[in-house]
């Protein structure tokens, strides 16, 4: 028996490892911009967390994101992404319920 696999990817903040479509990804662009990739298609370094704002923190927290990308990020870059997340957290929890109604 053949199982579909699906992709996992680990969230830098908590280690788990979680469907791509549970997390979110940050990205850091060619332009070294910083920033929330919630298409998943942007070009660049990506690193996931879960789609939790707790998580953001604790990455924050243990500046997972400056190891995840290879560079450091400066508490400004966090926090501007901190607030991004808020702004998609609705969004991204919108999203995945709208693609669990599409399997229905
Ligand atoms: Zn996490």
């Amino acid at each position: 028996m053949k199982q579909r696999k699906i992709p996992l990817r680990k969230c830098v903040a908590c280690q788990q490892m979680m469907p791509k479509r549970e997390l979110i990804r940050v990205v850091k662009t060619p332009n070294d911009e910083m920033l929330i990739d919630l298409t998943g298609k942007k070009a660049g370094r990506g690193a996931y967390l879960c789609g939790k704002l707790s998580c953001f923190r604790l990455a924050k927290k243990s500046k997972a994101l400056d190891r995840a990308l290879k560079q450091p990020v400066s508490p400004d870059i966090y926090d501007a992404l901190e607030q991004d997340f808020i702004k998609v957290e609705d969004e991204f929890i919108a999203g995945k319920e709208a693609a669990v109604d599409d399997e229905k």
